[in-house]
């Protein structure tokens, strides 16, 4: 029988890993609909108290997140999505399992981790600056240094816990290359898509 489920692509993974243009080379070829937690977050006016927390490079309050989220997923009716930013820490990743994993839902969740080596992603976030497409958290060392603590002590073990779900398709894919073709190649592979124009595949995401 045809799985009428909409799917949840969840994409995990540090920075620099480049959940952000896989995602929206994904959306450009397969037209997922994109919910981009990050920049949701940064669209918020500048006195917003979240947004202090954001330049200090740490992560905010989970309970404001959830509002957001669901009302994303819900306003995507009965599209595939990619979830892009979340979850980031163990509650999160419960939060998105009780709501949207069990037999009857209306959703299927693929997560996607996408892995790499911690001196790659420092390697990639320095490049992002230099090549002058990187983001106001980006230039601070400190704050860089901060969101990469991050990333291990809150969202490695959220992404442990949703390996381990029942009812989630899990996969890790090692985006280590330097050749984004290949990596979005072997995303995709994870992912089941074998639809891809690789001569479309766009590296500078700002042009998608
Ligand atoms: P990103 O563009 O995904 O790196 O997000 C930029 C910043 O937004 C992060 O450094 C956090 O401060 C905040 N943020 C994004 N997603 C989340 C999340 N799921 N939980 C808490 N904070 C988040």
């Amino acid at each position: 029988m045809e799985n009428l489920k909409s799917k949840i692509i969840v994409l995990m993974g540090g920075q620099g890993a480049g959940k952000g243009t896989h995602a929206k080379n994904l959306v450009a070829q397969k037209g997922f609909k994109y919910i981009e937690v990050g920049a949701i977050l940064r669209d918020l006016p500048a006195e917003s108290p979240m947004k202090q927390i954001m330049a200090r490079g740490e992560l905010v309050p989970s309970s404001e997140l959830f509002k957001i989220i669901s009302a994303a997923i819900d306003s995507n009716g009965k599209s595939d999505m990619i979830l892009d930013g979340f979850p980031r820490n163990v509650e999160q990743a419960q939060w998105l399992v009780q709501q949207y994993v069990y037999d009857e839902s209306p959703y299927d969740l693929h997560v996607l981790h996408l892995s790499l080596p911690e001196n790659v992603m420092l390697e990639r976030i320095a490049n992002r600056v230099k090549e002058g497409g990187g983001r106001a958290d980006d230039t601070d060392v400190a704050v860089v240094k901060k969101r990469l603590e991050c990333f291990k002590r809150e969202t490695i073990p959220a992404i442990e816990f949703l390996e381990n779900v029942k009812g989630i398709h899990f996969y890790t894919v090692d985006v280590s290359s330097k050749d984004f073709a290949t990596n979005f190649t072997n995303v995709c592979k994870a992912l089941g898509i074998d639809d891809i124009d690789i001569n479309k595949v766009q590296v500078n995401v700002a042009k998608l």
